[in-house]
């Protein structure tokens, strides 16, 4: 007997050394993925860096504030945007044909020499969000004074996302005042209305583009830049080439109970009853699986991560349980693993001293690529099991883009492009937690890819939509070579 558990015990422990062995040696071949860092042999472009960052002062001047109410859009602000550009992109104006979709998106068609290649499409925003203007004594320069100063250009939407149409269109002009013609055509649009959804902007812009009959290569859109110091313990900046974004839906949580006077209460109130369904849901998350988009981005990182970390990625295959509750614990992370779940409204009594019959949450979920409207429908409809709650869906809602390919030539493109540009990074295929004017091209596009060329670090991260938003004169310079070499590409 006791031979034989020493047997048993000698076998387990040659298995947990060749266990070991396994993990330290995937551990050691699990490298970088090498990227090329070239743009087809091509120097990057020369680009005057005070002419583009007074170019984007002058854009950051209009006042271009979008709102779901159409009737307190300045529209005057608009159209001056759009004089501006034609003033500081002469060439662009007049070489390229230029189509006003809704009146206020330009769409610009640079003819490329060979018509039968399909081409590509790079798209941006010009509307912006309001300043927060209780706070705008917090502002270091107004808003709209577009002031360049200390290095860096001031002023909302100088990040989101008029630093990167300026930027694409100085890439054009500077090209065009060199000759250069495209083989494929490329073109440009500029949404008017993302930030409030994209129905009269982009949605028409492809409307437009299916009327045609023009398909694209791929879409370059916002969604997420070069982030340094923003991923813990990652060494190096991550250019974060984003290949999906989440889809979207809310959902109401009605409770409802007997009211009456609030001297009187009684025993289930509908508001305790609502409660208790949002402790459930919290309690009782969308499952989120390490798999998909989601690994491909933590593949292609891990290699640059401490060794604790860099041991867990490389053997996913067995440690995907772990990795994925542990990337549970971070908000950031667990919006990449998961579906979120996001009680943001609550409604019950209109008066203190009244019991509320009714009362109701709105939870906001961002769809996860792996999820479908009804299948997180039917997670709710499971967890809360409770016949005095009811779940009501007024069938709107959308799911995830589709996942954009990272072995295309596009991907490759933009990788080594921003390797060419940025130097020593990390290029991996992210996921857009936002909404962005991008998925409204996947109808009209093989691949949509989501990235701005510009450095962003963590104290950038509260000037998105926040206070004294800015971008560096040097980044401008830097999203100009890249958009002029992922041109001279086509
Ligand atoms: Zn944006």
């Amino acid at each position: 007997m006791m031979k034989w558990i020493g047997r048993l015990g000698l076998l387990v422990l040659i298995g947990l050394v060749c266990l070991v062995g396994v993990l330290l040696w995937n551990t050691a071949r699990y490298t970088l993925a090498p990227t090329a860092q070239s743009t087809g042999g091509a120097p990057l472009l020369r680009v005057g860096a005070e002419r583009v960052a007074a170019k984007l002062g002058n854009a950051l001047r209009h006042q271009t504030v979008s709102s779901v109410d159409p009737n307190s859009v300045r529209k005057d602000a608009f159209t001056a945007f759009l004089d501006q550009i034609a003033d500081d992109f002469p060439r662009v104006h007049a070489q390229f044909e230029r189509r006003l979709i809704s009146g206020l998106t330009p769409v610009f068609h640079w003819q490329g020499r060979d018509p039968s290649l399909p081409p590509v499409l790079l798209i941006g925003h010009y509307d912006v969000v309001p300043p927060l203007l209780n706070n705008r004594s917090q502002w270091a320069y107004p808003p709209f004074d577009g002031a360049v100063a200390e290095g860096h250009v001031w002023g909302r939407g100088a990040l989101d996302n008029k630093g990167a149409v300026i930027s694409a269109l100085e890439a054009a002009e500077l090209m065009l005042e060199t000759g250069f013609t495209p083989e494929r055509s490329v073109w440009f649009a500029f949404g008017h209305d993302e930030e409030v959804g994209g129905a009269r902007g982009a949605q028409q812009v492809v409307s437009y583009f299916q009327s045609q009959g023009v398909q694209f290569e791929w879409v370059l859109d916002e969604g997420s830049m070069v982030l340094d110091g923003i991923v813990p313990g990652l060494a190096k900046p991550l250019a974060s080439i984003n290949t999906a974004e989440k889809g979207y839906m809310s959902v109401d949580l009605v409770a409802r109970s007997e009211g009456g006077h609030s001297s009187l209460p009684t025993d289930e109130l509908s508001v305790e009853i609502l409660a208790e369904a949002l402790v459930n849901l919290r309690d009782n998350p969308v499952p989120g699986e390490y798999d998909g988009v989601t690994k491909a981005f933590f593949d292609a990182i891990g290699p640059a991560m401490p060794f604790g970390q860099r041991v867990a990625f490389a053997n996913s295959w067995i440690t995907r349980g772990v990795l994925a509750s542990a990337l549970s614990g971070a908000n950031t992370t667990n919006a990449m693993l998961r579906t979120t779940t996001a009680p943001t409204m609550l409604q019950a009594s209109p008066r203190e001293n009244v019991l509320p019959s009714e009362a109701r949450a709105t939870i906001n979920f961002r769809l996860h690529p792996r999820d479908t409207v009804d299948g997180v429908l039917a997670h709710l409809r499971d967890v809360i099991a409770d016949e005095r709650v009811d779940v009501v869906h007024d069938g709107s809602g959308r799911p995830a883009s589709a996942v954009s390919r990272v072995d295309s030539a596009g991907y490759a493109l933009l990788s080594s492009t921003a390797s060419a540009v940025f130097g020593d990074v990390i290029v991996a295929p992210g996921l857009t937690i936002a909404a962005l004017d991008a998925r409204h091209y996947q109808v009209i596009a093989d691949d949509i890819y989501r990235f701005n060329p510009f450095l962003f670090d963590a104290s950038d991260l509260p000037r998105l939509h926040g206070l004294n938003e800015r971008v560096s004169i040097d980044n401008l310079v830097k999203a100009v070579q890249f958009y002029a070499a992922v041109i001279a590409a086509q």
